[in-house]
C-alpha cells in the first residue's frame, strides 16, 4: 500500500470507542466473541484480561498509527532507543490510565460482574530485563511517549525473560518464566518486517576497477530477525512510542542442503539452532558473560535495528548523506555497541561510502550511556571469538583503532603510555574494549548521575575527557511518576491532586506546592493514614509469599534492589543482628519495633550474592521465631522481586535503604521510587542519592558512611578491615555469630566464606568501614520515627521535593542537550 491509500484506509477504520461505561461494555463482549473466541457467560477472568487488553491495544494502534504519519510528514529527527533489555512489567493498569478511563473500565467491567483489580493479576510481568537498565529504558519510553518526542525503542523480544525466583529450603531456585505461555495480548507480530542477519563466514579481498581494496564477507551463516510491534503510549498525550522487539527465525532457505540429501528431521533441527538466538535474556546485571550466544544476541539485534533505520530513512531520503540530520541512536550501555561498527558495515560494504566519509557520519548519529564504572562489569570481546562469529567487523573495529589512534597521537605527542590506554585493543592485544568503541564512535557520552559522570570523566574516560571535554556530559536518571506514583500508589495520587491540581503528572516539579501542607496537621494525618493503608497491603505480600506476619505498627524497613556486594544487603543484615543482639540482651527497651524486608534476585552463578539470600533466609528464620523478642523485630526475605513486587512493596515502605559502597552505584532509580512514595532514605553519599539529599535537606535524609574520596584514598592506602573487628565489639559479635552458625546450627560453616570476604578478603566494598556508621545512623532513624509527626513532615517534604527526579526530566534533557529533537505536534 502506497502512503496515500494507507492514510485512507486508517482514516476509515471504525474508531474504538471508550467514551462512555457502555460503549466499553458492548465492545468487550464484541471482542471476548471475536478476539477471544469465548462465549462472554462462561468467560474466564484471563479471558477478560485479554478481550480488554485486545480493546486496548485496537485504540494504542489507533494512536500510533497518527502519530507515525504525523512524524512522517513532518519528516522529524528521530530519536532510537538502542537496549538489550525493557522491564516493563504489566502494561494493562499503565494503558487505562495514559488514555484517561481506568475508572470508567473498572466500572464497566462491575457490571458485568468482573473486577479490573482481579483480572489485572492474570497479567504476566514483561521482564525483558535484568534491573535498573531495563527499567530505565521502560521509564524513558514512557516520557518520550508523553512528551510527544518522536522516540522509537528497539530491543529483543526474549521467549524466556527475566527467571523467576523461587526460596526453597532457604536458597534461591531459579525457574523459567515462559510469559508468552498465553500469547502477549499487546504485541503486534510483523512477519512481513525481516531482516537478514549474517554470522562467521570469511571476508575476501580484491581490487576494484579504480584500484582500490574492496572487502567483502561471504560463506555467512545467516538468521533472520522477524518484528513484533508494541505500543508505548504516553500519558493523556494521544501519541505512541513504539517499542520494536527482534525475534530470531531461521531463514527459508535453511534446509535446501538437508533437503536435497532427504534429511527433513536434520533440516528441522537445524531451524530451531537459530532460534535459540532471542530465547533467553542473560539474567546477569552488572558482571560480565563472555559466551558466544551473548555475543551473537547482541549482534543480532544491533544489525537489524540498523537495517530498519536505514529502510526508514529511505522511504523520505534518497542518500545517506543526510542520515545524521534526521537519525540520533541512543546506546543504552554497551550491549548494543556493535551497532558502530555495523553501521560503519552498512555504509561502506551495501552503500559505497568510503571509509572517512563513513566515519563522519557514524560519529554524529550515536550517543552513549554508560551504566556502571565496575570493572567486573566493562564489557570486552575476545578477538578470537570477533575473528569467528564477526570477522568484517573485527577488520573495521581495526581500522577505528588505527585510525583513531592516529589522532590520538598528534593530540599527545610522546605519550605511548596514553596510546596502550586508549586502544580499543586491551594491552594484552586479545580483547576488543567496548566502551572505547562506544566513546570513539559516538558524539556524545553520558554518565547517569552527577557524582558518576564526574567519576567516569576523572577515572575510565580520563585521557577521553583530555581529548575531547565536549563530548561527555550527565543526565541524572529518573523514573516515570505516571506509574510509580499514579498507578501503583493511587490514594497519594488522589490525595496529592485534591490538594495540588493534577499538572504533576506530566510536571513532577508542582509537587514543590506540597511543602507547605507538611505543617497541616490535618494534610499529614490523611498523608499517614494512606502509608498506613499501603503497609497493610505489603504486609499482606509478605504473609503470602513468606508465611511471616509484619505488622503496620512496626516501621517498614525495605531494601529491594539486584542482590550484590557492592549494594550491600550484607550491611543491612549486619545491622539487624546488631539490633538482635540488642533486644536478647534487654538493651533495646525504648527501640522502635521494625520489619525489615529484603527482596532481589542473584544471578545463577553468583555464589556470594546467593549466600547471602540463604543467610537472610537463615536469620529471618531465627529472629522471627524468637519469642524472647516477640514482635519488636521481624525479617523477610520477599521471593520474586520484580516490577508488580515493586509497585506494592514501594509504597509500603517507611525507610529506604540505598546503602552501597560510595562510588559504586552509577544513579540508583529504585531511591527516586521510595522517596516518591514519601519514604526517608537511609543512604550513602553515592549515586543520585547525593542529588536526593540536595533536593530535600540534610535534615530530610539520613547519610552515612564515608564518601567516594574517601574510599578511593583507602582504597590506595591501605585498608585493614580486621581493626574494625578487632575494636567494635557489637561488629565482632555479628561477625561472629554469622560465622560460627548461630543461624544455622545444621550446617554451621555455611558462611565461613562470609566472614572470610570481610576479615581477610580485602573487605572490598568497606562494610567493616561504613559499619560504625551505619549503626548510628540507624539510632537516628528510630529518634525521628518515635516522634511520627515529625517523621511525616519529612515524609511530605520529600514527595515535595522530588520534581527533578521524572525521568520526563531526564528526557528533555537529552532532547536538548544530546539528541536535539523537538516534539512533534
Ligand atoms: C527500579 C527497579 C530496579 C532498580 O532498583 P535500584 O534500587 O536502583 O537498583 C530494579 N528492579 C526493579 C523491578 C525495579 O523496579
Amino acid at each position: 500500500m502506497d502512503q496515500t491509500a494507507n492514510q485512507a484506509a486508517a482514516a476509515t477504520a471504525p474508531a474504538i470507542d471508550l467514551s462512555s461505561v457502555e460503549a466499553i461494555k458492548d465492545q468487550l463482549r464484541s471482542f471476548m466473541v471475536h478476539s477471544v473466541g469465548v462465549d462472554p457467560d462462561f468467560a474466564s477472568q484471563r479471558d477478560w484480561l485479554y478481550a480488554l487488553a485486545q480493546l486496548v491495544r485496537g485504540r494504542l494502534s489507533e494512536e500510533y498509527l497518527a502519530t507515525a504519519r504525523a512524524q512522517y510528514d513532518a519528516d522529524a529527527r528521530r530519536v532510537y532507543y538502542l537496549s538489550m533489555e525493557y522491564l516493563t512489567g504489566r502494561s494493562l493498569l499503565k494503558h487505562l490510565y495514559d488514555l484517561g478511563v481506568h475508572d470508567r473500565v473498572a466500572e464497566a467491567l462491575k457490571d458485568m460482574g468482573q473486577s479490573l483489580e482481579a483480572i489485572q493479576e492474570f497479567e504476566y510481568d514483561a521482564a525483558l530485563g535484568n534491573g535498573g537498565l531495563g527499567r530505565l529504558a521502560a521509564c524513558y519510553l514512557d516520557s518520550m511517549a508523553t512528551h510527544g518526542y518522536p522516540g522509537f525503542g528497539y530491543g529483543i523480544r526474549y521467549e524466556f525473560g527475566m527467571f523467576t525466583q523461587r526460596v526453597e529450603g532457604g536458597q534461591q531456585v531459579e525457574h523459567p518464566e515462559t510469559w508468552l505461555r498465553y500469547g502477549n495480548p499487546w504485541e503486534f507480530e510483523r512477519p512481513n518486517v525481516i531482516y537478514p542477519v549474517r554470522f562467521r563466514g570469511r571476508l575476501t579481498h580484491f581490487k576494484n576497477e579504480t584500484g582500490e581494496t574492496v572487502t567483502q564477507w561471504v560463506d555467512t551463516t545467516d538468521v533472520i530477525a522477524m518484528a513484533y510491534d508494541v505500543p508505548v503510549p504516553g500519558y493523556g498525550s494521544g501519541k505512541v512510542v513504539k517499542l520494536r522487539l527482534w525475534s530470531a527465525r531461521a531463514t527459508r532457505d535453511f534446509d535446501l542442503r538437508y533437503f536435497n540429501e532427504g534429511n527433513y528431521i536434520d533440516a528441522v533441527k537445524d531451524k530451531t539452532i537459530s532460534e535459540n538466538l532471542s530465547k533467553v535474556l542473560y539474567p546477569m546485571d552488572t558482571t560480565l558473560m563472555g559466551q558466544e550466544l551473548r555475543l551473537m544476541q547482541e549482534y543480532f539485534f544491533v544489525s537489524a535495528s540498523l537495517q530498519d533505520i536505514i529502510a526508514r530513512h529511505h522511504r523520505k531520503h534518497a542518500s545517506l548523506d543526510t542520515l545524521p540530520e534526521k537519525v540520533t541512536i541512543q546506546l543504552n550501555d554497551t550491549h548494543p555497541s556493535l551497532a558502530v561498527p555495523e553501521l560503519m558495515r552498512l555504509l561502506i560494504d551495501h552503500y559505497d561510502y568510503d571509509f572517512q566519509k563513513a566515519w563522519d557520519l557514524t560519529r554524529e548519529v550515536f550517543n552513549y550511556t554508560n551504566h556502571t564504572l565496575l570493572p567486573e562489569a566493562l564489557e570486552t570481546w575476545p578477538i578470537a571469538m570477533l575473528e569467528a562469529v564477526l570477522p568484517r567487523h573485527l577488520d573495521l573495529i581495526y581500522k577505528i583503532n588505527f585510525d583513531f589512534l592516529q589522532q590520538v597521537k598528534y593530540a599527545f605527542p610522546g605519550q605511548p603510555d596514553v596510546l596502550s590506554r586508549m586502544s580499543l585493543i586491551d594491552d594484552a592485544g586479545r580483547r576488543v574494549r567496548m566502551a572505547h568503541l562506544c566513546v570513539v564512535g559516538s558524539r556524545r557520552v553520558n554518565g547517569v548521575a552527577a557524582l558518576h559522570t564526574d567519576l567516569m570523566r576523572a577515572h575510565v574516560f580520563a585521557d577521553f575527557n583530555r581529548m575531547e571535554p565536549d563530548k561527555f556530559v550527565n543526565v541524572t536518571n529518573g523514573v516515570t511518576q505516571r506509574r510509580w506514583l499514579l498507578q501503583a500508589n493511587r490514594p497519594l495520587a488522589d490525595l496529592i491532586t485534591e490538594a495540588i491540581g493534577e499538572g504533576w503528572k506530566t510536571d513532577l516539579s508542582r509537587l514543590k506546592d506540597l511543602e507547605p501542607l507538611a505543617d497541616d496537621s490535618a494534610f499529614r494525618e490523611r498523608f499517614a493514614a494512606i502509608k498506613r493503608a499501603n503497609k497493610q497491603r505489603f504486609a499482606g505480600m509478605v504473609r503470602d509469599r513468606t508465611g511471616f506476619e509484619i505488622a503496620p505498627d512496626m516501621m517498614f524497613d525495605t531494601q529491594i534492589k539486584r542482590m550484590h556486594e557492592y549494594k550491600r544487603q550484607l550491611l543491612n543484615v549486619l545491622h539487624v543482628i546488631t539490633l538482635y543482639n540488642d533486644l536478647r540482651n534487654g538493651r533495646g527497651g525504648d527501640r522502635i519495633p521494625r520489619a525489615v524486608t529484603f527482596g532481589g534476585k542473584a544471578a545463577p552463578g553468583y555464589f556470594m550474592a546467593k549466600l547471602i539470600i540463604r543467610l537472610i533466609n537463615d536469620v529471618a528464620m531465627v529472629i522471627n521465631h524468637d519469642r524472647s523478642i516477640r514482635d519488636r523485630l521481624k525479617v523477610a526475605f520477599v521471593p520474586n522481586y520484580n516490577v508488580s513486587a515493586a509497585e506494592i512493596i514501594i509504597p509500603g515502605t517507611d525507610l529506604s535503604e540505598q546503602i552501597s559502597t560510595a562510588g559504586t552505584e552509577a544513579s540508583g532509580t529504585g531511591n527516586m521510587k521510595f522517596a516518591l512514595n514519601g519514604a526517608l532514605t537511609i543512604g550513602t553519599l553515592d549515586g543520585a542519592n547525593i542529588e536526593i539529599k540536595n533536593a530535600v535537606g540534610d535534615d530530610n535524609i539520613f547519610i552515612f558512611g564515608k564518601t567516594a574520596d574517601e574510599v578511593g584514598d583507602m582504597r590506595a592506602g591501605g585498608y585493614h578491615p580486621r581493626e574494625y573487628y578487632d575494636t567494635n565489639e557489637a561488629l565482632r559479635n555479628a561477625v561472629d555469630m554469622i560465622a560460627g552458625g548461630f543461624f544455622n546450627a545444621d550446617d554451621p560453616d555455611r558462611y565461613l566464606p562470609i566472614r572470610d570476604t570481610l576479615l581477610s578478603g580485602g573487605d572490598h566494598f568497606f562494610l567493616m568501614a561504613d559499619y560504625q556508621s551505619y549503626i548510628e545512623t540507624q539510632a537516628q532513624v528510630e529518634a525521628v520515627y518515635a516522634d511520627q509527626d515529625a517523621w511525616m513532615r519529612k515524609a511530605i517534604v520529600n514527595v515535595a521535593n522530588m520534581g527533578g527526579f521524572s525521568s520526563d526530566r531526564s528526557i528533555h534533557s537529552y532532547a536538548k542537550d544530546i539528541w536535539r529533537v523537538q516534539p512533534v505536534a
